[in-house]
């Protein structure tokens, strides 16, 4: 096969390493497995099954249960951990095939199920072999390690299991990268979840021995599933837990037949959730556009000159929340690292040091709001009073032992603002006043008592 510019393209890392390590046709023998790894003696598949919220019979779509098989690459956990937080919708929903539509989850993921051993890994070695009983899903977190390098020492840098891979048969151990790549040419979709996993993130930054990289990278951009679809991103670090479950489970209707592939952007985000920058829904935003920033963290301000990134960031923690829509960096005091994006870390470092293209924009947001903010101030001062209190030239509160009533040039703007407030307002009569009684009014007079004439 060659490009378009005529060259052949060189072989993507997941054909490099398995051109390495070679085929593999030998499995663990299931006849003789037993319980070894089942400690409860049943998988937990066997044990959801039954408790699925609904039967192959009342399902929709073709697909009664779709396989995921969760691998850890060079991951801290965090984003296993995020996920368990989901909410909208719940790992546990997702599992038990609760949705309508969408087929249940049998889940492959080393922390959470109950068995271990190779009979963990037996789904996936049927799924290598081919003998799998439904389509299934790959999930990444944490970046792919260059198993090349670690080769060559005989070592690895990550592993998931036991295979007899080795020469005749002999137990070696299966880099999570090894997986991937076996899994990867089957599988109905593949997803990267965290930034590790989507671009590479803290174990690739600059000066790393692993050669780490991002599932796309290691695919390759000509990467597509059996069903066409390329690497799906849903980067962050953590991610929102709920941005992937959402993510996933709009996969599935497509897989299930239900629905459209969802819109991703370029780089294979899910295009509804990452569209914009966080920036544009900070729960701070307003501070900078009137150009009030916090000189220290826990002042309530906008926080881009204590090293905030938002403006440049497409993240959508502040209007979604951590997790059960609670939380999220800046709605706690927490300033935007830029944690969802491809250059995290390394173009974000020194982290908690204002951004240099900041200056710019700041010092033109303090102009503005140095004209803007006494003008707002006056406007709610006098939306913080009743028209009565207007009228009376009081205020009736205790809370203040000396409340101050504007002053005469204070009223007098106040009127004037009222006057521009309503000046197209084709329900205002000359000389409408709130609250005048009968009379009072030149153009509302008094009714008059009736009279009864006698002849
Ligand atoms: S805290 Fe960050 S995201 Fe929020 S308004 Fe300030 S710069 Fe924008
Ligand atoms: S606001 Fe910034 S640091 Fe926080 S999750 Fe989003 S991208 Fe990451």
């Amino acid at each position: 096969m060659v490009d378009r510019e005529g060259t052949a393209p060189a072989a993507t890392p997941a054909r490099q390493l398995l051109d390495l390590l070679g085929p593999v046709d030998t499995y663990h023998d299931t006849e003789h497995l037993g319980r070894f790894g089942m400690p409860s003696g049943a998988m937990t598949e066997h044990m959801l099954e039954p408790v699925s919220a609904a039967t192959g019979a009342t399902r929709f779509g073709p697909l009664e249960k779709v396989h995921a098989f969760w691998f850890a690459g060079m991951s801290c956990d965090g984003c296993s951990v995020a996920v368990t937080g989901a909410t909208m919708p719940s790992v546990e929903s997702l599992v038990l095939g609760a949705h309508p539509g969408v087929p249940r989850v049998v889940l492959h993921h080393a922390v959470l199920n109950m068995e271990s051993g190779p009979a963990y890994l037996q789904p996936a070695e049927q799924a290598v072999a081919g003998e799998l009983d439904a389509p299934y899903v790959v999930i990444l977190e944490g970046s792919i390690a260059d198993e090349t390098i670690a080769h060559v020492r005989g070592g690895y840098w990550s592993a998931t299991g036991e295979e007899p891979w080795g020469p005749d048969g002999a137990l070696r151990p299966v880099s999570s990268t090894e997986w991937v790549a076996r899994l990867a040419p089957n599988a109905a979709a593949m997803i990267a979840i965290g930034t590790c996993a989507t671009w590479g993130g803290v174990p690739a930054a600059e000066g790393n021995p692993t050669g780490a990289m991002s599932l796309m990278d290691f695919l390759g951009k000509d990467y597509r599933s059996v069903l066409g679809v390329p690497v799906v991103n849903v980067p962050g670090c953590p991610p929102v837990g709920d941005n992937f479950t959402e993510t996933v489970a709009a996969v599935l209707y497509f897989l299930q037949g239900l629905g459209p592939l969802p819109e991703f952007d370029e780089l294979g985000r899910p295009a509804w959730l990452f569209g914009e920058t966080v920036h544009r829904r900070c729960v701070r935003g307003a501070y900078y556009e009137e150009g009030t920033f916090a000189e220290e963290f826990g002042d309530p301000e906008c926080l881009v000159e204590v090293g905030c990134w938002g403006p440049v960031v497409n993240c959508n923690i502040t209007s979604r929340g951590a997790i059960n829509g609670v939380g999220g960096c800046m709605n706690t005091g927490g300033a935007c690292i830029g944690c969802t994006m491809p250059g995290f870390p390394d173009k974000f470092t020194p982290f908690y040091s204002r951004p240099p293209g900041s200056l710019a924009s700041t010092t033109v947001s303090r102009m503005v709001g140095s004209v803007i903010r006494p003008l707002r101030k006056f406007s709610n001062n006098n939306l913080n009073r009743e028209v009565r209190w207007d009228r009376e030239g009081a205020t009736p509160s205790a809370f203040s032992r000396e409340h101050s009533e504007p002053s005469a040039l204070s009223n007098v703007g106040h009127k004037f603002y009222d006057k521009l407030r309503r000046h197209n307002d084709r329900a205002l009569r000359d000389g409408d006043v709130w609250g005048n009684r009968p009379g009072e009014d030149q153009n509302d007079p008094a009714p008059q008592p009736a009279t009864t004439e006698t002849t």
